[in-house]
């Protein structure tokens, strides 16, 4: 089947990790592929100050520096980014042909990867939007250098929480993590590593109530949840580190989305909608990894050729 001129073989949406090895393969497998981003390419792992898990980097390696070496790659081998922000998908009922319409163009397409991405989840305490800027933070590697010697807190106890805590303990004075358990969800070597810095202390079954200041943060009013007791603790900082909500808002209507807003996908990515594939973390998954992002992309950009070679009845498979 003949397709207009102006109809690509695939758009994908997002530029984190996942988005970017979907387009390295897409551009490699001869797909008229364009990849829209709405700021700069990266993701959320740009924003990571260490990376120790990325197979084939046998030293530290940050976040920023390693993603950008994908961005990198993919342009050298000529993958086309477009700087634009999505706000819809359309599809048509007889016609293969999707339309994804953003804040600038409307471009269409036979196949789409969905690589959103998930953002900070927020905890929606009083202070926490109040002092956002002025002590509160979601971010070690953008804020962490401001609190170099002083004593901060950290919420959470997941992969992030640890490991944006350990990087913090390096240059802050002392670092309280709270945490609403009494055992920790990420990684064990982490959890290790963590516990093992002279300047952490961990409140166990502990939640973060409020947060007040002047200015800035000055104090954090933590309640334990087995003695039903609240504290203060006079901290200059506090980083948010309580997980991930998925940027599927705009699709709710037209894919199956988790309860959680999460995308359902099978083992080839694909989504509820033909041609539409989904990747990285805003898809429903057991492992938020760079390295499963990017296996993710991979087998993404691959079953997508595979559907518009079938479209355009050149499959050989
Ligand atoms: P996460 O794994 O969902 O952990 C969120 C943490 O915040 C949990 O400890 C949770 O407590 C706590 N929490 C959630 N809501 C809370 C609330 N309202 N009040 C207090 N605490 C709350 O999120 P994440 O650490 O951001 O990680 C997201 C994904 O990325 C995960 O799949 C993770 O493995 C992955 N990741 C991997 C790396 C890596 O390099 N290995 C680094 C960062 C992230 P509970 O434990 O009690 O539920």
């Amino acid at each position: 089947m003949d397709f207009p001129n102006d109809v690509k073989d695939l758009i994908i949406i997002g530029g984190g990790p996942a988005g970017l090895t979907a387009g390295l393969y897409a551009v490699r497998d001869m797909l008229n592929v364009v990849l829209l981003e709405e700021l700069a390419p990266g993701g959320q792992i740009a924003k990571t100050a260490v990376v120790e898990n990325y197979p084939g980097f046998p030293e530290p390696v940050n976040g920023f520096e390693l993603v950008n070496k994908v961005t990198t790659q993919a342009k050298n081998q000529g993958l086309v980014i477009d700087t634009a922000r999505v706000l819809k998908l359309e599809f048509e009922e007889k016609s293969p042909i999707k339309t994804v319409i953003t804040d600038k163009d409307q471009y269409r397409a036979l196949s789409v990867i969905i690589a959103t991405g998930a953002r900070y989840r927020k905890l929606g305490i009083p202070g926490e939007k109040e002092f956002h800027g002025r002590g509160v933070s979601y971010c070690a590697t953008c804020d962490g250098m401001f609190f170099r010697g002083k004593d901060i807190a950290a919420v959470g106890g997941g992969d992030t929480a640890l490991k944006e805590s350990l990087f913090l303990s390096r240059f802050v004075n002392k670092l309280t993590l709270i945490h609403r358990r009494d055992r920790l969800r990420g990684e064990r070597k982490l959890q290790e590593r963590l516990l093992s810095q002279p300047n952490v202390e961990v409140m166990w079954n502990s939640v973060l109530n409020e947060i007040t200041g002047g200015e800035a943060v000055e104090e954090l009013e933590v309640k334990n949840l087995v003695s039903n007791e609240s504290s203060r603790i006079p901290v200059k900082g506090v980083f948010m580190f309580v997980g991930l909500i998925p940027n599927t808002e705009f699709l709710k209507e037209q894919l199956e989305l988790t309860d959680r807003g999460y995308i359902v996908t099978d083992q080839a990515m694909g989504t509820s909608q033909n041609g539409v594939f989904a990747v990285g973390d805003a898809r429903h998954k057991l492992l938020r990894q760079m390295v499963t992002a990017c296996g993710e992309g991979a087998t993404a950009a691959h079953a997508a050729r595979l559907y518009v070679e079938r479209l355009k009845g050149e499959s050989y498979t």
